[in-house]
């Protein structure tokens, strides 16, 4: 822990977050004692949980006289508009590389990013390996224009990025020792894998008996378990926390994706309506609606017990609603 405290960061979230309890959500369950924790308001630009790993990548970039962030993401990334919002905090040009079609009308988080100036390029939809040639094509691009690029990966998963979610869970645990609560489980939206990842690390760290359970937003669980494991051994070399993790150590759940990432579910749809008509709470169809839905089904289907207590993380996402407008009309009675 002193070597995240050495590690350069600068401040972007509004921190602690809240730990908040869901006592109606657990009663229309029937099931365990559930908290949220509030990571969709970190505060930068509408929040989320990219701000968390952004404090500590925005730091390196500065730390080696970085004048452009360069990013990638969907069309309606959050990491995206966090990033660009982090860099025009630092005074620093955001671009920003989204896979997918360009669009006539700028909605959501694409709407966002026009709002902070970033510079937005559209590309097909590619694999990972064409979208990071993409990103460094970009990079090369601007070294020879003069600039100093730092190229940022997909979700801002690396190392670094995982410790902003050491902390989160150090922080969530503070906080619940405080209240005289532990956990049994922890709950998350798993896509680049680096925000399950920290988590991970973090609970080996403070919390040995708490198991994280991984919601897969997009890919199988086999290679997400992969990922995951893989960037908490980078983090944990990072912090120098002597520890390592194998793939089948970890906690993934991918049958909650449906059709593909960003296609919105039934589930994630009856998810987000039970937040928000129970406790005030508004989720998100990408991430965090389809993470609740899997709890949801977790605790009907018994696997997570009454007795339990479970923590949440709300990671934040609720901007794309607008691109999902038309599954969120009053129905015709
Ligand atoms: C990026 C994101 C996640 C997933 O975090 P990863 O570190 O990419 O796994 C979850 N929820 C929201 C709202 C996000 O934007």
């Amino acid at each position: 822990m002193v070597q995240i405290a050495r590690l350069p960061r600068v401040r972007l979230a509004c921190l602690p977050t809240a730990l908040e309890e869901l006592p109606n959500l657990s009663r229309a369950l029937g099931g365990p004692r559930i908290f949220i924790k509030r990571d969709d308001n970190t505060g930068l630009a509408v929040g989320g949980n990219k701000a968390r790993k952004l404090e500590f990548l925005v730091a390196d970039a500065l730390a080696k006289g970085a004048d452009t962030l360069i990013t990638t993401g969907g069309p309606q990334s959050n990491h995206c508009r966090m990033t660009a919002a982090a860099a025009r905090k630092a005074g620093l040009r955001a671009v920003l590389l989204l896979t997918g079609l360009p669009v006539d009308t700028y909605l959501g988080n694409l709407l966002l990013d026009s709002i902070l100036g970033a510079e937005v390029r559209f590309t097909a939809a590619g694999t990972p390996e064409e979208v990071e040639a993409g990103l460094q094509q970009i990079a090369t691009e601007l070294r020879e224009q003069g600039a100093r690029p730092y190229v940022i990966p997909l979700g801002g998963s690396n190392a670094l990025g995982a410790v902003g979610y050491v902390t989160s869970l150090l922080e969530t645990v503070t906080q619940a020792t405080a209240a005289g609560i532990a956990f049994d489980r922890a709950y998350v939206a798993s896509g680049s894998a680096g925000t399950q990842a920290g988590l991970e690390l973090g609970a080996r760290m403070v919390a040995p008996g708490l198991v994280v359970q991984g919601i897969s937003v997009s890919r199988p669980s086999e290679l997400l378990r992969a990922l995951v494991a893989c960037h908490a051994n980078a983090c944990a070399q990072l912090l120098g926390v002597p520890t390592a993790f194998a793939a089948a150590e970890i906690r993934v759940d991918d049958r909650y994706v449906g059709p593909g990432y960003a296609q919105i579910t039934p589930g994630g749809i009856e998810a987000i309506e039970l937040l928000g008509r129970t406790e005030g709470i508004i989720l998100d169809p990408v991430y965090t609606g389809k993470a609740m839905a899997g709890l949801i089904d977790h605790i009907r289907q018994g696997l997570v017990g009454p007795d339990e207590t479970v923590v949440f993380f709300h990671t934040g996402g609720s901007p794309a609603l607008n691109v999902y407008t038309e599954h969120f009309q009053p129905k015709a009675r």
